[in-house]
């Protein structure tokens, strides 16, 4: 790996691209495998006996009630990592959540990909969209999310500076798809699933394929029914017991590990 990024480092003045690769080689712990296996945390691994369950990209005036709705029913809470963009144009729905019970995180303030390094920016921010979480939520929120679960090595040292601590997820839904169905949903969270994990789910199409939250919202009755049965609890990430957070989740927090710098 670190050969090829000095190869690539060579190519730069030809090939720019290699830039925003060897910028984002930290972000290699976004591969399942590795991440599952070296950064436990990161990827949400929590108590056996429970789920963390968490939306991401929202709020959404449109999709989001029809969530909050559906998790009263099913007694559920759980962790939303919400844009920052979408806050301040939806700023009733984000103190909606937080009114419903359930836990603000930041996901950023637009949903776009660290694709050219940009600490500067990154740090400004994420500053900004926690601050505005924040003030919707009426705490300090303390999980950070990147889009793409792309953690560079600049989002990483803003999330740093902004005192959130980063956390990816262990299982997802595919839910963003075009394609997604709610039984095709619950498949795909059942097959990387088991106590202690935290999973991906969506309650907005604002980074997706138009409409895909229904598969999302269809599966959420028999993925808790399915959880339930196997004997878990089901919550947001600050009842997770994640290991280096206390169990409310509040004060800030950092990662276990830092992924080895990149130049
Ligand atoms: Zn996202």
């Amino acid at each position: 790996m670190r050969q090829g990024i000095h190869a690539g480092r060579a190519a730069w003045a030809v090939v720019p691209a290699a830039v925003a690769l060897a910028h984002i080689g930290p972000a290699a712990t976004w591969l399942p495998e590795l991440r599952r296996r070296r950064f436990p945390g990161l990827a949400g691994r929590g108590s056996a006996g429970h789920v963390a369950l968490t939306f991401d990209d929202g709020p959404d005036p449109v999709s989001t009630p029809r969530f909050l709705d559906v998790l009263d029913g099913l007694g559920v809470r759980a962790t939303f990592f919400l844009l920052g963009e979408n806050v301040v144009r939806h700023p009733a729905t984000a103190r909606e959540l937080a009114r419903r019970g359930h836990e603000l995180a930041v996901h950023g303030w637009a949903h776009d990909g660290p694709w050219l390094p940009s600490p500067g920016r990154d740090a400004r921010e994420l500053a900004r969209a926690a601050l505005v979480v924040g003030e919707a939520a009426g705490r300090e929120p303390f999980w950070y999310r990147p889009p793409y679960g792309i953690l560079s090595s600049g989002r990483w040292a803003a999330a740093r500076r902004a005192g959130l601590r980063p956390v990816l997820w262990t299982a997802w839904g595919k839910d963003w798809r075009a394609d997604a169905t709610a039984a095709s949903v619950r498949a795909t969270v059942a097959a990387d699933l088991g106590g202690g994990g935290t999973v991906l789910l969506h309650d907005t199409d604002h980074a997706s394929a138009p409409g895909s939250w229904r598969s999302a919202l269809g599966a959420l009755p028999d993925l808790v029914g399915d959880w339930r049965a196997a004997g878990l609890e089901v919550g947001p990430l600050r009842e997770h017991g994640i290991p280096g957070t206390d169990a409310a989740g509040t004060g800030a927090g950092q990662p276990e590990e830092a992924p080895a710098p990149v130049a």
